[in-house]
């Protein structure tokens, strides 16, 4: 019913957009560049296309739409995706696309090398807290020690596109899906030409080349705490992927806050010092594995792995209000006047003695 009418408002918003499409982005000469935007619904969340440039309104049609065929591919609910059919196949093999195959692939590999803080198989657990149906609950100990059983990514024997899930297991991309989602659509934008476009997909941002006038996107930070925004990212070409547990969460007959992002060592969802986790990389899918694996790894842990590969940046944010950063993003990262009293870190490359 909620979503109901989320559908028509956003119909509503939608036919007054196309109204203004490619109007001239008004204000400053540099910007002076044909401007197309959709905004939609799809894989549970908001998206927001806007690309600059002539010609443009074409080709973000094709991506908008690249966006449906891999959500119906993908969805752990809509009965012919092809992950539904993994999941009901009663441990039979079954064959993948290619682009389902390469997620799943790139989802187990990145399970592999984060030590399981990402884990694929771990939507039995999700649903058990009720994240899947808004009809949250706090399940017992026993409950969860039974479900984990079923849970483990070394278990998913996937060769080529086949793939074979044991009975009583299921995969869900969603920790990964958004991001290589971004990567298909603005590899289908490159290939149409443009040059200058950003995706929001539901928070997740995927910048194709940079603003019109050739500076860099200026990505906004949304303070964990509440409202405003913690600071300003510039970028260009690359994938900026938030996670955080502020955004899905309820508070338990305990009093206590248990958030979406579950630990699969435990079952229970992640309770360390990290508020939020974003991550800046080349790939929105690496940006969107990290950024949930990295926040089950914790400060010290994130740290670690960070040191250990080097090839993305992080912004760690920390319930005591202290700011973590990488070092390659320190001079593209300014902090918001009104979150002054954070206390900013910079993580380099070699660790100081
Ligand atoms: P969002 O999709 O809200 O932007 P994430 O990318 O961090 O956030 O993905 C969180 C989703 O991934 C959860 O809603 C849940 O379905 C699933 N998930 C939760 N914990 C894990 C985990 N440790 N490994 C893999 N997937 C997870
Ligand atoms: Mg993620």
């Amino acid at each position: 019913m909620k979503r109901t009418f989320l559908l028509i408002v956003l119909s509503l918003f939608m036919i007054s957009l196309t109204a203004c499409a490619s109007r001239k982005a008004g204000g400053a000469a540099a910007d002076d560049q044909e401007r197309s935007r959709r905004e939609f619904f799809a894989m549970d969340t908001y998206m927001t296309f806007t690309a600059y440039g002539e010609g443009t309104e074409q080709a973000l049609q094709e991506a908008e739409e690249e966006i449906y065929r891999l959500e119906s591919e993908w969805s752990v609910t809509e009965e012919d995706s092809e992950i539904y059919r993994v999941n009901h196949s009663g441990g039979e093999p079954v064959t993948l696309s290619d682009d389902t195959a390469q997620i799943v692939r790139f989802a187990l590999d990145m399970a592999e090398e984060t030590g399981g803080a990402l884990d694929p198989t771990i939507y039995p657990v999700v649903a058990a807290w009720g994240f899947t149906t808004d009809e949250n609950r706090i399940p017992r100990q026993e409950e969860l020690g039974a479900l984990l059983e079923n849970v483990g990514y070394e278990k998913v024997e996937l060769a080529g596109n086949q793939i074979r899930l044991p009975e009583g297991m299921e995969l869900d991309m969603g920790a990964v899906g958004k991001g290589y989602a971004g990567d298909l659509a603005a590899e289908l934008l490159k290939e149409d030409g443009i040059t200058s476009a950003l995706l929001d997909i539901g928070g997740n941002i995927q910048a194709v080349g940079s603003r019109p006038d050739g500076s860099g996107w200026r990505i906004g930070l949304r303070s964990p705490f509440g409202e405003g925004q913690i600071g300003v990212l510039e970028v260009s070409d690359r994938a900026v992927v938030t996670s955080g547990n502020y955004e899905r969460y309820f508070i338990g007959e305990d009093g206590r806050e248990y958030g979406h992002i579950i630990d699969p060592d435990t079952g229970y969802p992640v309770g360390n010092e990290i508020d939020s986790v974003t991550i800046i990389a080349e790939e929105g899918k690496t940006a969107d594995a990290l950024s949930t694996s990295m926040f089950v790894k914790g400060l010290s842990g994130a740290e670690e792995y960070w040191r250990a590969h080097q090839d993305f940046d992080m912004i760690l944010i920390t319930e005591d209000g202290q700011v973590y950063l990488t070092e390659g993003i320190e001079s593209s990262f300014t902090l918001n006047s009104s979150f002054g009293n954070m206390e900013l870190h910079v993580l380099e490359a070699v660790a100081e003695e």
